[in-house]
């Protein structure tokens, strides 16, 4: 039995402390595989589990990190043996489970991803939790029966995580993207990954209308609150929203009107208990349809003690993109 470094959520007086410590194999918790964490990134969650800013954490002590690739040291799972190359997110991970900000993770083998050929385990979590999930937006969209054909896209919180890989990947699918954005200062950077218009975002942060004119066939929404209610009410006639985010509020001050009149769908995005064979179509498809030169653009690259300093940056909307976490 050894140590290993990891990010250390504690119970305070107040609120939650953070700080990068050893900590002893001996308190893993239950699992039937350990990997050792190569790679991990930081998503908003994150920044909210860190800053202890939400109730991300439930169980102390906690190690944060929401996602991780790696290698598979040690399996007692019939799936995995030592050397796999895995990546996993979700299911607890830093909020019930030991997590990912650390050089070694004991999880279940059901919660792991084969790594898809083609990417490294600096590319997944290049992607990391936000790529997938903007993937599986994209993937309710598909199934929804849009295309291209049926009009525009908005993708919201654009130059973020989730937005920067969902412009990425539609348009690489051919859909005319419209990015909305609070930094229009990053207008190149967006239309680089494939947006075709540039749209503020206070365009859509006032109340909304329970019907507007309709400007787009569907969206990926990573904001929530009255900027989800203006997407549907500017969707068109059969369109589809995919609600994955709450960057701006939870609230929804919407009507049933895009819904009963114009026969618009909401659809609910849930990366933390997605079940695997949903996982496992996210991840291929991210492998084959997310252009790898893009994914370069859009990352940063931090070491696992730049984490804590880094956490409040994404809840103030100042990361681009997505930040990968080198852990060994
Ligand atoms: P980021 O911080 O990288 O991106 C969020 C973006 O939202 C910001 O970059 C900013 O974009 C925009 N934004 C921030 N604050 C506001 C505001 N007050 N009003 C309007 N826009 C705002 O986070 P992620 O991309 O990692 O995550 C985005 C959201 O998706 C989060 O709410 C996160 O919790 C959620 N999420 C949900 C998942 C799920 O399972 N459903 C999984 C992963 C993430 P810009 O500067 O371009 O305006």
């Amino acid at each position: 039995m050894g140590t290993f470094k990891a990010i250390r959520i504690d119970k305070a007086e107040k609120g939650t402390t953070a700080a990068l410590t050893e900590f002893d194999d001996a308190d893993l918790m239950d699992g039937d595989v350990t990997v050792a964490v190569e790679w991990s990134t930081v998503n908003y969650k994150d920044g909210l589990a860190v800053t202890g800013k939400a109730p991300v954490v439930r169980r102390f002590p906690m190690i944060a990190g929401v996602d991780f690739a790696g290698t598979v040291i040690a399996s007692s799972h019939p799936l995995w043996k030592a050397g796999d190359k895995v990546v996993s997110n979700g299911w607890g991970l830093g909020e019930t489970h030991l997590g990912a900000y650390a050089e070694k993770v004991r999880v279940k083998g059901d919660w792991l991803v084969r790594l898809p050929d083609g990417l490294t385990t600096r590319e997944a979590m290049a992607i990391g939790t936000a790529g997938y999930t903007a993937m599986l937006s994209v993937l309710a969209l598909e199934k929804q029966g849009l295309t291209p054909k049926n009009g525009a896209i908005v993708v919201t919180g654009a130059a973020g995580g989730v937005g920067s890989v969902a412009i990425a990947l539609l348009s690489k699918l051919g859909f005319h993207v419209i990015a909305s954005t609070g930094r229009t200062s990053e207008e190149q950077y967006l239309r680089s990954l494939g947006a075709a218009e540039i749209l503020d975002r206070n365009e859509l942060s006032g109340p909304a209308k329970p019907l507007a004119k309709e400007l787009w066939a569907g969206g990926v929404d990573s904001v929530g609150s009255t900027t989800l209610a203006n997407l549907l009410s500017m969707t068109k006639y059969g369109g589809a929203v995919a609600a994955c985010g709450l960057a701006a509020g939870m609230d929804l001050p919407s009507s049933v009107a895009p819904f009963i009149l114009r026969g618009v769908c909401l659809l609910g995005i849930d990366s933390v208990m997605c079940p695997i064979e949903k996982r496992k179509l996210a991840w291929s498809r991210l492998a084959t349809d997310l252009d790898r030169g893009k994914l370069a653009e859009i990352t940063q690259e931090i070491s696992l003690s730049d984490v804590i300093a880094t956490a409040p940056d994404i809840l103030r909307g100042q990361v681009r993109g997505r930040l990968v976490v080198k852990i060994m």
